[in-house]
């Protein structure tokens, strides 16, 4: 089972729900993997504190030219898509951070000018909680641009017979997509503000495209009847609602897990994972 946290922006907390429902089934007995996919900014260690035993790091390949070859017939500018290499008078640029390491330019350099090499853009922890959640995030290096290659590796850690919560990043990029596309359910967490509603709506289209079953999480929900309307109307379901609650700000702002600060709020998570298991017809 893989159930994917996402939501329209960030801010909404997301990764509270995440982390506690994780910490829910692990303390139900059940085998439990977290994966931080919001590799930006992954902050689910914050509130679990895995140790870790392994860091791997993420390469991608980037092409290297050997002006000793090349006739600066400009091809491999031409055919890029991604305007990664380009060719001036007698000289070839590569811009790393561009290239999608497709290998296209190595393929079709007439010269076999062209070779690869790697390019460091990332790292992967591994570790576990001391209540046995297997953990695995991955930490995009500050000003690289793409995610992708480390969401991937991210996801090589499956492990098949465990729960997966995936942390997914916000927004409705590629990354998301990527994160999203063998989720078994995606739970969108939203706040009950217009900005909250607009960037849902977005956010669920996503899942829309791509055939997936998904339900909404309302956090710290109050006072805005125009979000329940519309769920409502689309027949979306509501998976749990979370009150504005000021001790669960306080909890967040001092790296805790609401259910060990707020121990209440236990009944609350149990609703959200029935509500799963309602929905894809599977058990937790
Ligand atoms: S395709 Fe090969 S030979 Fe042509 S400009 Fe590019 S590197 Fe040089
Ligand atoms: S590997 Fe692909 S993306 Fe990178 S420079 Fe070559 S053609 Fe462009």
């Amino acid at each position: 089972m893989k159930i994917v946290f996402a939501s329209g922006k960030g801010g909404t907390g997301k990764t509270t729900i995440a982390v506690n429902l994780a910490y829910y089934l692990a303390e139900s007995g059940k085998k439990v993997q977290y994966l931080d996919c919001d590799v930006e900014e992954p902050n689910g260690h914050l509130f679990l504190k895995p140790d870790y035993d392994n860091k791997t790091a993420v390469k991608v390949m980037v092409p290297s030219v050997d002006l000793d070859k090349c006739n600066f017939c400009g091809r491999c500018s031409a055919e890029c898509r991604f305007n990664a290499i380009v060719t001036i008078k007698d000289k070839v640029l590569v811009f790393q951070e561009l290239c999608h390491g497709c290998a296209l330019c190595v393929r079709i350099c007439p010269e076999k000018a062209i070779s690869e090499e790697q390019r460091e853009i990332g790292f992967i922890e591994e570790g576990s909680t001391v209540n046995g959640i297997s953990f695995v995030q991955g930490v995009l290096n500050v000003g690289e641009p793409m995610a992708v290659p480390v969401i991937t590796a991210v996801k090589k850690n499956f492990k098949e017979d465990y729960i997966r919560i995936i942390d997914a990043p916000p927004g409705t990029s590629c990354p998301v997509v990527k994160t999203i596309t063998d989720a078994d359910f995606v739970v969108f967490v939203t706040e009950p503000t217009p900005f909250g509603l607009h960037d849902l709506k977005i956010a669920m289209s996503v899942a829309i495209n791509m055939s997936k079953l998904f339900g909404v999480v309302i956090n710290r929900d109050g006072e805005y009847p125009p979000l329940k309307e519309y769920l409502d109307q689309e027949d979306i379901p509501v998976l749990m609602s979370v009150p504005e609650d000021r001790d669960i700000a306080e909890a967040y702002s001092r790296g805790e897990l609401l259910l060990i600060s707020l121990p209440g709020y236990r009944d609350h998570f149990k609703i959200l994972a029935d509500n799963i298991m309602k929905l894809t017809g599977k058990s937790l």
